[in-house]
């Protein structure tokens, strides 16, 4: 069935070419190079092999549990502009929750790792807000471990709360509200935590399970307690590594510094990454010249959850990127160059994300059970109305999830969500901004925009039965 996406044939073609050599094959099926060369060239394609020899050489084996010991959690900050998010990074950046260490963090670096007094660790990922976490998602990172979401308690839960809130929970991945500002005199955090609980979102002294700490990002007042709960959640991960493995990672940010050459900051995930180490990182690869923390000290390694500054790269990554060390310097190099080719030719590939119109495809191979929308409107009365009528739309097979609704028009960040999060967008009387318009193009985005609640239902209605025409 893969195949037949590819060459943009019904499977049952695919199937019957397969008879015609001898073969009874299934949908699922996986054929050997030879048999996939002769079935495509029937249909006119020419098969090449360069994707898998890509994945191949970087193959990861699975860790034993015995060797994996727990690490540190991975956290991002996110929440409205202007509640605080900067001023929090700053002051925990700073702050003496940084045990021994006198002056704090000085560098910038992408992401830096704190000891609180308990001796435990946390990094913090130096990149706030949604954008940046559900950019690095989309590209395939899973880096986070916890989201802080900011909202200031003199304001209210506000649009990008709420994306922010959606995000994380479209990344799966557990929050903790930061309920800032509670030094001014016009902070009203029980209102804010009405608010979330009118959201169905019930915190701690709501009776919930969600933790949420009332803290002072400029005083620093409750901050520590934020941290605490921070980690009680982590726990709840059990997150381990092993690090006496090959390291393998993320990249967090990468740069050309004028004296040394290409900097970039990235996040060790698994094993121990040591200096002269062969990296291959995205399109680049590199002998590590130097690893510096963030506060400018020179490293010879680095273990699970660590964020390094790496000198040695050939080219700068992008953000979200995945690296890995290569035993074979030659074989990092090779792989690098063919990302790049592949990278070249990637626009002219096989669609990347879903469409209306492949739900009937994905539906009947079967390989499809959930089908995420994100719906945006003028009214919040219509938005409602139309997720509601979609979720209803749910069947046995396939379950609708409205993964973010707002009002307002469809922006570059909801783009970035549908990408990482394999959706489509619905957009009812209002249109994507110029921006969000060229990202979806880039990003293959199905964006459907609707002035009729009824239309919207019924197209997508049509689409999971399978019977949207493809000329829609
Ligand atoms: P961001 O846009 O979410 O990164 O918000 P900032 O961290 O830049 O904060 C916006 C403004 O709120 C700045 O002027 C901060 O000084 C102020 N601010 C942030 N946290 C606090 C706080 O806890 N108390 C007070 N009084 N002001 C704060």
């Amino acid at each position: 069935s893969e195949l037949a996406t590819m060459m943009n044939v019904a499977p049952t073609q695919v199937i019957s070419s397969c008879m015609s050599l001898g073969m009874m094959v299934t949908l699922n099926q996986r054929l050997d190079a030879e048999t996939l060369t002769i079935v495509a060239e029937e249909f006119g394609y020419q098969v090449e092999f360069v994707d898998s020899e890509v994945s191949d050489a970087i193959i990861e084996e699975e860790d034993k549990e015995e060797d994996l010991k727990p690490r540190a959690p991975i956290v991002t900050v996110m929440g409205h502009v202007d509640h605080g998010k900067t001023s929090l990074l700053d002051y925990v950046r700073k702050a003496n929750v940084i045990a021994g260490e006198s002056g704090g963090i000085t560098q910038h670096i992408g992401a830096y790792s704190v000891e609180l007094e308990s001796g435990q660790h946390i990094t913090f990922l130096d990149t706030p807000g949604h954008e940046a976490f559900t950019a690095m998602r989309a590209r395939g990172a899973k880096i986070t471990d916890v989201a802080i979401i900011v909202i200031a308690a003199d304001d209210a839960v506000m649009p990008q709360t709420k994306e922010a809130i959606s995000h994380a929970q479209a990344a799966g991945v557990p929050i903790v509200f930061a309920i800032n500002k509670v030094d001014r005199p016009t902070a009203n955090p029980e209102k804010i935590k009405e608010q979330l609980a009118s959201m169905n979102l019930l915190v701690e002294d709501w009776g919930g399970k969600i933790q949420s700490h009332d803290i002072s990002a400029k005083t620093g007042l409750g901050v520590n307690e934020l941290l605490e709960k921070v980690l009680l959640e982590s726990e709840l991960l059990d997150l381990k590594a092993n690090p006496d493995r090959r390291s393998s990672g993320a990249v967090i940010e990468a740069s050309l510094d004028k004296g040394r050459g290409y900097l970039a900051t990235i996040l060790v995930q698994n094993g121990t990454l040591r200096v002269g180490d062969y990296v291959l990182a995205g399109q680049y690869s590199g002998k590590v010249k130097a690893m510096l923390d963030e506060r400018g000290h020179r490293l010879k390694e680095a273990g699970p959850a660590r964020p390094v500054n790496i000198l040695g790269l050939d080219g700068a990554p992008q953000a979200g990127d995945g690296f890995v060390v290569m035993e074979d310097e030659r074989e990092a190099k090779n792989i690098a160059a063919k990302r790049t080719q592949l990278q070249r030719e990637q626009s002219a590939r096989t669609q990347k994300n879903l469409t209306l119109e492949e739900i009937g495809r994905r539906l009947a191979v079967g390989d499809f059970q959930e089908l995420n929308v994100i719906v945006k409107g003028d009214v919040d009365g219509s938005i409602e109305a139309l997720s509601d009528s979609l979720q209803k739309l749910s069947t046995e097979e396939i379950q609708v999830n409205i993964i973010h609704k707002a009002v307002g028009q469809i922006s570059e960040s909801d783009i970035l969500l549908a990408a990482a999060s394999d959706a489509i967008i619905v957009g009812f009387q209002v249109r994507p901004s110029a921006n969000a318009r060229k990202l979806a193009e880039k990003e293959s985005v199905d964006v459907r925009l609707y002035s009729i609640i009824y239309d919207a239902i019924n197209e997508i209605r049509d689409a999971m039965e399978g019977m949207l025409s493809p000329d829609v």
